[in-house]
């Protein structure tokens, strides 16, 4: 057996007790927000059908072409897949489950997602996505409520620095057209395009239009547009969503070029980006995806999601320098001799009976040594059982920020203690 130690795979993070506090108090300010949208909770697997994914997200997509661990079921040779995203499966879970059948449904989940990218800042191999889903309905007023949701939840962040981009993707005549034309232009341009546009020229141009490659941003610049394209009733969806955000003075920007890394969206797109993370800065994207659900075997229904990022907004509120809020504990018990431990143990659960976050010393030592845990453990006072306390069932409770230390009988501790914490 090697003895070099074992490390976590590369691109899968740990989150280590002093930064879980950050964690835990963005995911209890989350869960806030979305209750008071109106928003339920729902909960999938991490691993599904690798099918559901290559249905969903598309074929010639980064996810499904490159990014998906994919794997064999060892027992019964299925095909398996980690999770790349929570789309898919959360379509899957409202129609296995017939939960669009009298209502439509408001959905929020969240959890970790995997990818096979090239780790890097704010790129990760396992990250987390809070991803917000409302199933059957097709007007522009729930594209606009997610929206301004987000917005709400910067301010409730305290996060400064975003701008929302904008765009609509039409409907599916007008993305054929589209197609079409980019297919034409871009033919004219092959000299340009680099390989990966020449393979995707025929299966995929659109995607073109999302490259990353310096050296095509004019030709992708000049490329034709879909805004030129777009029925109708498609503006005035789109006319409708920015209606409302003006009114609610949400500021946007229509970015004719955000198409989307995923096949199926349609109409409104939209990400929230931020320039204080380097190459990494959208926060947040979703948009409508009202062919998804027919798709996927349903009965056509139109829905609208996003997710966020969750290392991206924790990094850029590191960047504001928000420190995670320190361990919440009320109370530390020092204990010393064989009834002392007895009581200190009694005492300690009567706390927990009131509601007190309690840590009780363990592994024995000094006083004095103790003492030094209770001070450096965040508590807000200390709960001392020695012989003498014991002896007449009392505990002796020393504030450890300010304040004398005193005497306390058992039947008295739970008050004394609340007074001291509130
Ligand atoms: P990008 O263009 O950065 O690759 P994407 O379009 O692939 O993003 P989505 O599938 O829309 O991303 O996922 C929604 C959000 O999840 C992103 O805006 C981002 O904040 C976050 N995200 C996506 N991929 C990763 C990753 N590998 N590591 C960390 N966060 C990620
Ligand atoms: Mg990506």
């Amino acid at each position: 057996m090697s003895n070099t130690t074992l490390q976590a795979i590369r691109g899968m993070n740990d989150i280590l007790p002093d930064e879980a506090g950050l964690w835990l108090w963005f995911e209890d300010t989350v869960r806030e927000w979305l209750e008071s949208y109106g928003y339920r909770n729902i909960r999938m697997p991490l691993v599904e059908s690798t099918v559901l994914f290559k249905r969903a997200i598309g074929e010639v997509t980064d996810i499904v072409e490159k990014e998906m661990y994919s794997f064999e079921d060892s027992l019964n040779g299925d095909q398996l897949t980690l999770r790349p995203e929570g789309t898919a499966s959360c379509v899957r879970a409202v129609l296995q489950h017939n939960l669009l059948y009298n209502a439509p449904q408001r959905l929020w989940y969240s959890g970790q997602m995997f990818r096979h990218e090239r780790p890097q800042k704010g790129r990760y191999r396992q990250f987390h996505q809070i991803g917000v889903e409302a199933m059957g309905f097709g007007g522009p007023d729930i594209d606009a409520e997610q929206i301004i949701m987000c917005a709400r939840l910067w301010k409730k962040l305290g996060i400064r620095d975003v701008t929302l981009q904008l765009n609509t993707l039409g409907d599916s005549a007008s993305r054929q057209r589209h197609r079409d034309k980019l297919i034409a232009y871009f033919e004219g341009h092959k000299d340009v395009l680099d390989a990966e546009a020449q393979r995707r020229l025929y299966t995929n141009p659109l995607r073109i239009l999302d490259t990353k490659n310096p050296a095509m941003q004019e030709l992708v610049g000049n490329a034709p547009r879909l805004m030129d394209e777009l029925e109708d009733e498609a503006i005035r969806h789109f006319g409708a969503v920015q209606a409302i955000l003006k009114r609610h003075d949400i500021p946007f920007e229509i970015n004719p070029r955000l198409v989307r890394g995923l096949d199926y969206y349609n109409r409104t797109v939209f990400e929230w980006v931020t320039t204080r993370l380097g190459a990494q800065g959208t926060i947040c994207a979703g948009g409508r995806f009202d062919g998804l659900i027919e798709q996927i075997g349903g009965k056509p229904a139109p829905a609208m999601g996003f997710a966020m990022g969750v290392e991206r907004l924790l990094a850029l509120l590191q960047e504001y320098g928000m420190t995670p809020p320190p361990a919440p504990l009320d109370v530390y018990v020092v204990h010393q001799g064989e009834q002392a431990q007895v009581v200190a143990w009694q005492a300690a659960e009567l706390l927990r009976d009131a509601g007190v976050r309690v840590l009780l010393h363990c592994g024995g030592g000094s006083f004095k040594s103790q003492m030094k845990k209770a001070d450096a453990s965040g508590a807000v006072c200390a709960v001392i059982v020695g012989d003498d306390e014991a002896a007449a069932n009392a505990v002796t409770v020393k504030p450890l920020r300010a304040g004398e230390q005193q005497r306390v009988a058992m039947t008295e501790l739970q008050i004394k203690i609340k007074e001291l914490i509130k």
